[in-house]
């Protein structure tokens, strides 16, 4: 075989969370095929995205750039699609591209896909039943179910690739993002088990600011009556109420889960069965993690861990050696378009904004990456979840967060009196995050450096605090 450049699939989901993954040790399911793509070649444990929202996050896949940067801050603003991607990149050199699934990074010639020679996408979040599929074509409903018509529309144009051109397959599912609807084949599957409920599921946020407190996405409170698809037993109350809730919700999002993992299975089986498996770089992740009844909460938005958390397995087996022990240097979805760049061998673009962790995954796994992870939430959003705008810095020991709220929760309007306020949570001796030491004295010089080093992690990356922070202590004393 000639010395040609590898196939690259990159397997996105959408809000697929690593406990709900068994190669992270999930006590909620099994996920066999998925896990395979670890015993084939490597599991990373820390990656982080850096703003835990579907739209940006894919920006940030896309164009190794922070939402700053790329322009796509919340779910409201398209990115421009013209913008310098590891795609683009791929493309220039000769690689075959094509993407197929969920794209939500907008709609019209300045913000459908790109620089692939195929695209076949959702229209926004699109249907997990009949989805429409918008191509360049046109667009058509497609009769059957949006996991298995995404892996269907990708293997076909996978098996239409000439041999001696390399190609990059971008299969985005919807699975298992909200309102969760699972196919027949798999609905039902956890019904008959009591699926374990985490050991946060009663946080009272008892230390946390404001902002936690004020956020609509309580399993106990805030799921409606589309995401359960039945009406609570009337003799259920509190406690018990909630977790015949949580019980509804995971069984469907589990389902959907699994239908994910039957279709990892089969993109799998096609690479192995075309003799493509070993020469293909294969990614399975997602665009964040998920609340799953951690802190009492559905969803993700907040920088806490269960929701920044991105699951991230690769194989790669004529390059990347088998690892049983996983990587633990922390990563960001900024960091993919590098790495994927640098492992087929093509130049990053000035512009990109993070680390490749490629020499991580081959002949260094011992090799630091990044000291820390910049990360903000910029929706400020006063509707459905109401999570104020936040940034923040997160170490290997510590995360420190600001929530600037950007003028919402202001007396006069929605919600309760809310000013700027701060968290940290030291997660050596605290690893569920369940207690804010910010006002801790003992924590005052850790506060100091952090602020100190979020402020320069800012300004490094072209960022700007909000005006409501004051000059941290450290970065004025220098001045
Ligand atoms: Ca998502």
């Amino acid at each position: 075989m000639t010395q040609r450049r590898p196939n690259i699939v990159l397997i996105l989901t959408d809000d697929h969370a690593s406990h709900a993954i068994s190669a992270y040790g999930s006590v909620v399911n099994k996920t066999p095929h998925i896990d395979a793509i670890a015993e084939r070649g490597q599991r990373i444990d820390n990656c982080f995205c850096t703003n835990a929202l579907c739209t940006p996050s894919r920006a940030s896949i896309l164009t190794g750039t922070y939402g700053h940067v790329n322009g796509v801050t919340t779910l409201a603003t398209p990115m421009d699609a013209a913008q310098e991607t590891f795609v683009s990149h791929l493309r220039a050199e000769g690689y075959r591209t094509a993407i197929v699934g969920k794209w939500h990074l907008g709609e019209g010639p300045d913000h459908n896909p790109q620089n692939f020679d195929y695209w076949a996408v959702l229209r926004d979040q699109g249907e997990y039943f009949n989805p429409l599929i918008i191509t360049e074509d046109g667009e058509q409903v497609i009769e059957g179910y949006a996991t298995d018509i995404i892996t269907d529309l990708a293997l076909a144009w996978a098996r239409e690739q000439p041999d001696d051109q390399p190609w990059c397959l971008l299969i985005h599912h919807k699975a298992p993002h909200r309102s969760w609807e699972p196919d027949e084949a798999h609905a039902g599957m956890y019904a008959d088990q009591q699926i374990a409920v985490p050991d946060t599921f009663t946080d009272d946020h008892a230390t946390r600011s404001n902002a936690a407190r004020r956020a609509v996405m309580r399993v106990s409170e805030d799921l409606n009556l589309r995401d359960l698809k039945q009406l609570p037993p009337a003799h259920l109350h509190g406690e018990e109420l909630a977790l015949w809730k949580y019980q509804r919700y995971m069984e469907d999002y589990l389902a959907c889960v699994a239908s994910v993992d039957d279709n990892v299975g089969r993109v799998t089986q096609w690479l192995r069965d075309s003799g493509n498996l070993d020469d293909t770089l294969l990614m399975y992740t997602s665009d964040q993690g998920f609340f799953l009844g951690d802190h009492g909460w559905f969803d993700k938005r907040f920088m806490y861990d269960e929701s920044i958390r991105m699951p991230l397995l690769i194989s790669y087996p004529a390059r990347i050696p088998v690892r049983t022990e996983p990587l633990t240097q922390m990563v960001t979805n900024v960091d993919f378009a590098q790495t994927i760049l640098e492992c087929v061998g093509i130049e990053a673009s000035p512009r990109m904004q993070g680390v490749s962790f490629w020499p991580q995954l081959t002949d260094e796994p011992d090799a630091p990456t990044r000291d820390a992870v910049y990360y903000r939430y910029w929706e400020n959003d006063d509707g459905q979840h109401r999570v104020l705008a936040h940034y923040g810095v997160r170490t290997t020991r510590y995360k420190l967060i600001y929530f600037y709220g950007d003028g919402l929760g202001l007396p006069g309007t929605s919600g309760r009196s809310f000013a700027p306020e701060w968290e940290l949570y030291d997660m050596q001796t605290d690893p569920d995050e369940l207690t804010n030491v910010y006002f801790d004295p003992a924590y005052n010089d850790v506060v100091d450096e952090l602020t100190a080093q979020l402020w320069r992690l800012q300004a490094e990356l072209g960022d700007k605090p909000h005006h409501t922070q004051a000059v941290p202590t450290l970065i004025a004393e220098s001045a």
